[in-house]
């Protein structure tokens, strides 16, 4: 997964309603981006964000090898309607015709603003606007993906790639909102959390994935990469058990005996499911509840992913959902 923080230092962008550069909300929106896509376990390449990139088809070069590229911009209006920046605000996807997998680029595009919008953001209308934007026909319109087919970024890069305007930061009360942290933070995740519907719900496992609870926040690790205890007998013992997912080809050969055993397990796994994203809201739960609940959880999506290697992808991006939810559900009640 490649990050694009858009524009550089010589030229960094639009400059906001208080003089603060776009490349700096840039920067943090996308930093923040890459933490949050590292910890559900994507490899992620940061392009630009030392502000050393002048040359815009270098990022998507060196995004070589990526399954997406995601540039991250700032947006302002046209000069002749600066004075009315108040009126303009929310959110704009990009994505071009012109790029080898346009329709990836799209269905990434959507998951993105799908999930932004589930999160209480609203995307724009200006960019499509034939009088007031530039007249940019809309490839989703509900989720604000737009087409401009002669976008750089878009076009050179060999792998779907998708630009995001995040907000209008020429508009004082826009920029004051897209300053906040906290803000910030919930874009970040509505827009990890669009990547990670589209690239693992479509793309086939391909390696080997490693499981299991991390040490300091309970929170359950995917990587394709063992953490750092592992080979290690003395830190082993200490440490959370390290659970590995083999990965099984497509079309791998299902027994009889298997395909009897997948309905029931689906069954009872939906409905622990469900169960998990009730917990939350449930006044008699034991402090652990959760954590046990999704061990149990886990184990069940284990042995279904052994049965039924076909279906994990699918699954995964499911229970991706729910912990997404039940995350945010602890969220609201812990405040
Ligand atoms: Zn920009």
């Amino acid at each position: 997964m490649a990050v694009d923080v858009g524009h550089y230092q010589g030229e960094p962008g639009v400059i906001s309603a208080s003089g603060r550069a776009e490349f700096e909300y840039n920067l943090e929106l996308a930093s923040q981006l890459k933490d949050l896509l590292k910890e559900a376990g994507l490899k992620v390449r940061m392009i630009g964000e030392r502000g050393d990139y002048a040359i815009l088809h270098y990022r998507t070069r060196d995004a070589a090898g990526a399954d997406l590229f995601l540039s991250i911009h700032h947006d302002s209006v046209r000069l002749s309607q600066l004075p009315h920046a108040h009126r303009f605000a929310g959110f704009s996807l990009f994505v071009s015709r012109r790029n080898p997998q346009a329709d990836k680029s799209l269905a990434c595009a959507s998951a993105i603003g799908a999930r932004l919008r589930a999160a209480g953001f609203a995307p724009s209308r200006y960019h499509a606007d034939p009088v007031l934007g530039e007249n940019r026909p809309f490839a989703d319109e509900i989720n604000g993906v737009h087409y401009y087919d002669n976008l750089t970024v878009a076009r050179s890069a060999a792998m779907p790639a998708v630009l995001v305007e995040a907000g209008v930061i020429v508009n004082p009360a826009e920029e004051a909102r897209l300053r906040d942290p906290q803000l910030r933070s919930r874009m970040a995740a509505a827009i990890a959390s669009g990547v990670l519907a589209c690239l693992v719900a479509a793309l086939p496992a391909r390696a080997d994935l490693y499981r299991w609870i991390d040490p300091e926040t309970g929170a359950i690790k995917y990587s394709s990469y063992p953490p750092p205890w592992v080979g290690d007998a003395e830190r082993e013992r200490h440490l959370p058990p390290v659970e590995v997912l083999r990965y099984t080809p497509r079309g791998a050969a299902r027994t009889p005996e298997g395909d009897k055993a997948i309905a029931p397990l689906e069954d009872r796994r939906r409905r622990l499911l469900q169960e998990l994203l009730a917990l939350p809201e449930r006044k008699d739960r034991g402090p652990d509840e959760v954590q046990r609940q999704l061990q149990a959880y886990q184990q069940l999506a284990y042995e279904l992913d052994r049965l039924d290697p076909k279906g994990a992808a699918a699954r995964k991006a499911e229970d991706y959902e729910v912990m997404e939810r039940i995350r945010r559900r602890l969220e609201v009640n812990a405040r």
